[in-house]
């Protein structure tokens, strides 16, 4: 009888936010060991193995075809193979498709190896002096049905909320949180760990006067003062 091979693992590889530099040696190693690397766009991951000359083979793994490829994926974990899975920036499952695979994995046993690294919520959180004792990360807002219910409740909570953000909708949030929170203390955090890296700081109304004559771009992530926030000085 031919025995049966011990399981490989799943490695959860974060990967950087912009900076390429932003990579752990480890994080490094294991993508450069592995047998196979979950991407979410392969090309997006092509510039990142390239730069480290890693030959690992790459097979895409997005939210579209997440349903398929994760009897693929257990299938070769079970058969021996280490599995790296990466998103196109930052840690995976953090608004990043990953924690169905990880959900599958435990449940078939497999080994789960998280490899921490950036992500753009908490390097925004510490840059914001915003208070970082408590907080909650709600994400991308829902752009319709639900938003303006969420709001009403991030409204009461009382430790700093962080939000990622397209460029695009910055404003009209900026608005609707004037509307929901009162003229909150707000941190624009943009481009993180780019040539353009920028932090806009101040009262939300103060916030969008800035920006009345100025199109945002890039990336970024909003982070709104808690509830009990009362200012820098207290
Ligand atoms: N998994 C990623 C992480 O750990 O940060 C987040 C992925 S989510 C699909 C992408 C969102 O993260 C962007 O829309 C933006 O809100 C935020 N983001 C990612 N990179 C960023 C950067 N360099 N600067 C500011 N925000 C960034």
């Amino acid at each position: 009888m031919k025995p049966t091979p011990s399981p490989g693992a799943l490695f959860i590889v974060s990967t950087p936010i912009g900076n390429l530099e932003d990579i752990t040696f480890r994080a490094v190693r294991i993508l450069a060991e592995a047998d196979v690397i979950l991407a979410e766009d392969t090309r997006v991951t092509g510039r990142l193995l390239s730069h480290y000359e890693i030959k690992t083979r790459q097979l895409s793994y997005y939210a579209q075809n997440e349903k398929g490829r994760i009897p693929q994926a257990i299938q070769l974990l079970r058969g021996g193979s280490n599995l790296a899975l990466v998103s196109d920036a930052g840690t995976p499952g953090i608004s990043d498709p990953a924690h169905r695979l990880v959900k599958a994995c435990i449940t078939a046993d497999i080994p789960i190896i998280p490899v921490p690294g950036p992500s753009a919520s908490l390097a925004a959180l510490v840059a914001s002096g915003l208070p970082t004792d408590r907080f909650v990360f709600e994400g991308f807002l829902p752009r319709k049905k639900g938003r303006q219910t969420k709001l009403q409740q991030l409204a009461e909570e009382p430790g700093t909320i962080i939000i990622y953000e397209s460029a695009l909708r910055i404003q009209k949030t900026l608005q609707d949180i004037g509307k929901h929170f009162g003229n909150r203390y707000i941190v624009i955090s943009r481009e993180l760990t780019k040539k353009f890296e920028e932090f806009i700081r101040g009262e939300a109304q103060e916030v969008l006067l800035q920006l009345k004559d100025r199109t945002l771009k890039g990336e970024i992530v909003l982070l709104v003062a808690g509830r009990d926030f009362k200012s820098f000085d207290s």
